[in-house]
């Protein structure tokens, strides 16, 4: 059977990149009828310091702008990851199976240690990852581009695994998005992505942001001084992640959007850029904000998305420790 894994760091408030690249996405997989495990990945966020109380407020919000985004808890299963105690299990398990050469040649480790003395954690991350996904036994996982050395790991793991304990796991296949949502970059350096933990709080619109905002961090976005409107994402990356914004937002086909912005100059068209986010996001914002006014229902949600997690991947965990000549958990 198939099933989709994905999952949300709260490792600060949703921007539209994280909207558009991975939970409208999630959204639209399962009203097509994909069986979707969902969590916010609350054990990946410490591989950078947490506030405790501040993890706990992001983690209960990112689980509000999931909801209020579409994701259905009932036909899928939605949870914070430190809940379901057989993620943290299985990373141990393949870590023994990785080598340290691997993971520190991943292109994201070398990023985010940048040479310095970096957790362990964080070399395990996409270990952790790949247990994130093979403990539900997932066929497929959405991505950007930039994780899909990441799901070769898993992959490798997988036949590792497979090798010295036998068959187990199906080898989960990647979905990446054709319309641009997967990067989105930064209002403030169009070279970047679109990041939570970029220090400039103007490269991102977040989906808390009220439509004045949206509006202000747009007119400031950096494009360049050609007048006219263009798609061009290598030679024109500002003015042309705005295009793809439009036409993510509007549901609409870049070349769609490029037609509406003809005869205007960057600036008219940074109008309609914003009059098509904030019709887009002003519903989710509004939800998001009346869930987060009922915290218990959300923590009782949670704890119920958690007991169903926990009833997909305690079997399959189980499974492995029978495996590998341990006990059952
Ligand atoms: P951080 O800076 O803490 O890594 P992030 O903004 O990269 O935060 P993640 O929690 O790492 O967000 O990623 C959550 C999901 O959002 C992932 O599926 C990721 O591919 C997607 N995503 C993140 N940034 C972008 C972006 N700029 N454009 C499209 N998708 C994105
Ligand atoms: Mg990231």
């Amino acid at each position: 059977p198939r099933r989709v894994v994905s999952a949300l760091q709260p490792t600060g408030a949703l921007h539209v990149g994280n909207y558009f690249g991975a939970v409208r996405r999630c959204v639209r997989l399962q009203r097509r009828g994909e069986p979707l495990v969902l969590f916010v990945a609350d054990l990946h966020a410490h591989t950078a310091p947490q506030d405790p109380a501040e993890l706990q407020r992001r983690s209960l919000e990112t689980a509000a702008y999931l909801l209020a985004s579409g994701v259905d808890a009932e036909r899928g299963v939605l949870f914070l990851q430190s809940a379901v105690p057989a993620h943290a299990r299985l990373c141990w398990l393949l870590a023994c199976l990785a080598t340290q050469a691997r993971l520190a040649h991943l292109p994201q480790y070398r990023e985010r240690a940048a040479g310095g003395d970096a957790p362990l954690g964080l070399l395990l991350y996409p270990v952790l990852q790949a247990a994130d996904v093979l403990v539900y036994r997932a066929t497929h996982v959405p991505v950007g581009a930039d994780q899909l050395q990441h799901l070769q790991l898993t992959a490798q793991l997988v036949r590792t695994f497979h090798h010295r304990f036998g068959r187990l796991f199906p080898t989960p296949a990647p979905l990446l998005p054709d319309d641009g949502s997967d990067r989105i970059r930064s209002l403030r350096d169009p070279s970047k992505k679109m990041s939570k933990s970029d220090s400039d709080p103007k490269s991102r619109i977040l989906l808390s942001d009220g439509d004045d905002l949206i509006r202000l961090k747009i007119q400031k976005a950096v494009t360049d001084f050609t007048p006219e409107v263009s798609f061009d994402p290598a030679a024109r990356p500002g003015v042309s992640n705005l295009v793809t914004l439009h036409s993510l937002a509007a549901d609409k086909l870049p070349e769609e959007a490029l037609e509406e912005a003809r005869g205007l100059s960057t600036a008219q068209y940074k109008r309609v850029v914003a009059d098509a986010l904030c019709g887009a996001l002003r519903p989710v914002r509004e939800r998001a904000q009346a869930l987060l006014a009922r915290p218990a229902l959300l923590h009782e949600l949670l704890r119920h998305g958690a007991a169903r997690a926990r009833a997909l991947a305690d079997p399959v965990y189980a499974e492995v420790a029978a495996r590998a000549g341990l006990a059952p958990a």
